[in-house]
């Protein structure tokens, strides 16, 4: 009786984003034998601003809406991260989402410390005027300690370009300049980049095929699932099909898609609306959690957190799992998998796809100077390849899985920033 409760206090402490990614950063911290005030620092963002933004609705009334903001670290450089609209949003998966977005920027190199924002709703039950005034309200609420050279927001799960376009809007007219700096994500007439739009999943895309020649799998033909058919999603179900791999699975927060011949991915882009919703056109449905389960060479968790759980990962068959979505797999599935031999690419690598072309996104602002498409590609490709790399020969090397060298590769330069800043 007293292990069982031990046991699901043990479980129920993974599915904590926070918790989990807490535990995760004090081993890499202590593997690269840094001391223990350099975690106390690195475990909660620097600064977190809670907010409530009123919204008139379509019907007259008045909505309060609350609202996140996290700064995770600003040793490197400014804070860097989407904002998510999500009825699911809490304090500490923002949290979370921010120190993720730490790791990233230091995993792929980029001169930024991690930042994240979310908002309590559910966009899916909204007008779009209704979400462009939530949209502007949440910026009017953070513009204190958001801005270019501070912290710079970007999309995350259901907002997109228009959100983006807004918020720039909203903070040009507080500030009284023309702000593109201040957000990346935006549409291509409003300074947007080249490839941010695909650029998730054309990073998941890079570290498939790594991952793929390490366990010698041939991606033609070798068989694909992949949970979520949002922007990271879709675009990544579209490029497998164009490398010659069979997507067999595919599914929404509704449920999921299964033809072990492949599923028509074109049709399915073409029918699914903004959400990423497509699969209550169809009948012969299966569920998420079989979705998972299903035979398959790679799969690919593009959704939400926490789906790959001790519960379920005994029962998974891929040989490889690459990480789209934040936070996908607990760090007892990690294990219990990195056991079997799957290969496991983490998040904070394989999304980093994301960030990095909204870095390139920032630069071409600062600079007023746009690049094109083949340029971000081609400079994304760079990074992407020598990030997965950094990571695998670190796992090699330190004999743990990629999830923890990750965390290691990924949390050293904010350490080192904090400590030649004096902080640590
Ligand atoms: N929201 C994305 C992520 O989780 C992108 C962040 C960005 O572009 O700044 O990586």
């Amino acid at each position: 009786m007293g292990d069982k409760t031990e046991e699901s206090k043990q479980e129920m402490e993974n599915l904590n984003v926070l918790a989990s990614t807490q535990s995760i950063i004090q081993d890499a911290l202590s593997k690269l034998g840094y001391p223990e005030q350099v975690y106390e620092l690195m475990k909660e963002p620097m600064r977190m601003l809670t907010v409530r933004i009123p919204v008139r609705m379509d019907d007259g009334s008045v909505k309060i809406f609350t609202g996140y903001r996290a700064q995770h670290n600003d040793s490197v450089g400014p804070t860097k991260g989407g904002i998510r609209f999500h009825p699911e949003v809490s304090e500490d998966e923002v949290k979370a989402l921010s120190i993720w977005m730490s790791l990233k920027s230091g995993i792929v190199d980029l001169p930024y410390g991690g930042g994240k924002g979310g908002i309590i709703c559910d966009p899916r039950e909204m007008s779009f005027r209704e979400l462009e005034r939530l949209s502007r309200g949440y910026v009017r609420a953070i513009s204190q300690i958001v801005g270019p050279t501070k912290d710079i927001p970007a999309p995350d799960v259901f907002t997109n370009s228009q959100i983006m376009a807004w918020m720039m809007d909203e903070y040009s007219r507080i500030r009284e300049f023309d702000s593109s700096g201040f957000i990346t994500g935006k549409p291509l007439v409003l300074g947007g980049s080249h490839g941010r739009e695909s650029a998730t999943a054309k990073g998941v895309t890079i570290c498939i095929r790594e991952a793929a020649k390490k366990k010698e799998i041939d991606l033609t033909g070798a068989k694909v699932v992949i949970q979520g058919f949002g922007n990271a999603g879709s675009f990544l179900a579209k490029f497998m099909h164009d490398a010659g791999a069979t997507v067999v699975g595919i599914s929404d927060a509704y449920g999921a898609l299964h033809d072990p011949e492949g599923l028509d991915i074109d049709y399915l882009l073409d029918r699914r609306d903004s959400f990423g919703t497509v699969t209550k056109l169809f009948k012969n449905t299966i569920t998420n959690e079989e979705l998972l389960e299903l035979e398959c060479d790679i799969l690919v968790p593009a959704a939400i957190e926490n789906q790959i759980t001790s519960e379920n990962a005994d029962r998974i068959k891929a040989e490889i799992i690459v990480e789209a979505a934040n936070g996908p797999t607990t760090i007892e599935a990690t294990r219990i998998l990195s056991d079997k031999g799957v290969l496991i690419v983490p998040d904070v690598l394989a999304s980093a796809g994301g960030v990095t072309v909204s870095y390139f996104e920032w630069v071409q602002n600062n600079q007023g100077y746009y690049w094109t498409e083949e340029e971000v590609e081609a400079k994304l490709e760079n990074i992407m390849v020598k990030a997965f790399d950094n990571v695998y020969k670190a796992s090699k090397i330190r004999q743990v899985n990629m999830r923890l060298s990750a965390y290691m590769v990924g949390v050293r330069k904010l350490a080192e920033a904090s400590r030649f800043r004096g902080w640590v």
